[in-house]
């Protein structure tokens, strides 16, 4: 870099400072560029792996993104539609599951079904789109020091240089286990953890329907397929605590592509056959929270202000819709105090207690594998087909947390369900 240009680097003064170039970072970073809201991304990689995250997202994700005029980026960055949710698994035949799909193109206006794509891909394609939209990005930033305040600084490291930006507002996207959370002394709630969650990427694999998801049980795991296109399979499972090592360690891959030799699952041959193609990473499943993800100069958005158990699939949604939330308090404000974001604290806490209770429903009920954890799913099922009421906690993770009535998330539908 040239003395001059590392002279204007030194001290920066961007408007908004955006710690962490993920989705939350980068589809933020696109919007407030678009808004001539001056934003530097810093980002601690160079280059976006693979590392076991979110590839699916529901129908009210993909509003989110069409809302926040982020749709074409997805699409062109592979962005894949799926159509049906098929619940196979040892409950049904599989005949009776594919009668029972779920239509994912039906369940929101002008939304075409949910969307599957690569992480790396989307969080890249984002990045490219904040930076021609003029935003500035600086890859392989570390060493970060965020200081809150009414006139907050970001001190950081790049190419062996030390920087201090000066902007008017630090916004904390840098994931689960933000760090941005720590140096401003969040207070992070957690739940204990049910169960986990592995995941693998594998191709070639052509004999599985490409607008075909399915979720499921059979045995001692949760599963999920998600096709990309192309014979591209983002592959999930869930399965128990006692069974921590079961995908960990050489062979690994091999080993999930194995579990997946399920007896209700059509073509299961061929998905045990794919070709991995990216790592098999397993975590505890579990929710964090943070009640207030907002100090004065800096807020919290996406995982860094508090996951939702990826059991059900909706931190992406939820990142989108986080950064909508932040976009707006800042293009209808002229003052940039912590006050603006209270609709978004508040419509944040209501959202993920909301999708916290689903989480909750979903792993008791879908995520257990004792006798007693069978009976009470088909026990369950046969109590939705007679009350489809209690099948709005799931139809909200795919309509969104704000589209059923809220008496939907309290103890009482748990009963109905469970007890
Ligand atoms: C196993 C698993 C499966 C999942 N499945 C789904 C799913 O199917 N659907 C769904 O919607 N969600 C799913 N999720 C959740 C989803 O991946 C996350 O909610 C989403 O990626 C959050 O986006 P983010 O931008 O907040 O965080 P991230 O995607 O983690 O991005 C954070 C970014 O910040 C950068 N960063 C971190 N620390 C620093 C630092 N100190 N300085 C600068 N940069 C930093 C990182 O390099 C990264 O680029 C899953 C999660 C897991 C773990």
């Amino acid at each position: 870099m040239s003395s001059a240009a590392h002279q204007a680097k030194s001290s920066l003064t961007p408007d908004v400072v955006i710690i962490g170039g993920g989705v939350a970072g980068g589809a933020l970073a696109v919007a407030l560029a678009r808004q001539n809201i001056r934003a530097l991304v810093l980002e601690k990689t160079l280059e976006h792996q693979d590392r076991v995250r979110g590839e699916f997202m529901p129908p009210w994700g993909v509003e989110e993104a069409k809302k926040l005029g982020l749709f074409d980026v997805l699409l062109g960055a592979g962005g894949h539609f799926t159509k049906r949710n098929i619940p196979y698994g040892e409950d049904m035949s599989a005949q009776e599951a594919e009668a029972r799909a779920i239509p994912l193109g039906k369940i929101l206006p002008d939304i075409e079904g949910a969307m599957t794509f690569g992480h790396p891909q989307i969080c890249g394609a984002l990045n490219q789109a904040a930076v021609a939209a003029g935003a500035t990005m600086l890859r392989g930033a570390g060493d970060l020091a965020v200081s809150p305040g009414r006139d907050p600084k970001v001190a950081f490291t790049h190419e062996g240089h030390r920087y201090e930006a000066c902007p008017r507002l630090v916004v904390g996207a840098d994931g689960r286990g933000s760090w941005t959370a720590r140096q401003i002394g969040a207070d992070v709630k957690f739940d204990p953890s049910h169960h986990l969650l592995s995941g693998l990427l594998i191709d070639g694999v052509h004999e599985w329907p490409e607008e075909d998801q399915s979720i499921g049980v059979e045995g001692d795991i949760t599963f999920y397929v998600f096709p990309q296109g192309e014979g591209r399979i983002r592959l999930y499972a869930c399965y128990g605590l006692d069974q921590r090592g079961r995908f960990s360690g050489p062979d690994n891959a091999q080993r999930f592509l194995d579990a997946f030799r399920l007896k209700s699952l059509p073509h299961a041959d061929a998905l045990s056959a794919g070709r991995p193609i990216g790592p098999c990473h397993g975590y505890p499943n579990g929710d964090t929270w943070i009640d207030t993800p907002v100090v004065p100069g800096v807020v919290l958005v996406g995982d860094a202000a508090g996951h939702n158990d990826p059991t059900i699939g909706q931190g992406l949604s939820i990142s989108l819709r986080d950064s909508r939330h932040v976009v707006e308090a800042l293009t209808s404000n002229a003052d940039w105090t912590e006050d603006i974001f209270a609709p978004y604290v508040e419509e944040r806490r209501e959202r993920m207690r909301r999708l916290r209770f689903v989480a909750q429903l979903f792993s008791v009920l879908r995520v257990e594998f004792t006798d007693d954890a069978r009976m009470r799913r088909r026990r369950a099922l046969k109590r939705i087909g007679a009350e489809p009421r209690l099948a709005l906690p799931f139809l909200a993770t795919q309509k969104g947390p704000f589209s059923v009535p809220p008496e939907t998330f309290e103890q009482k539908t748990w009963d109905q369900l469970l007890n």
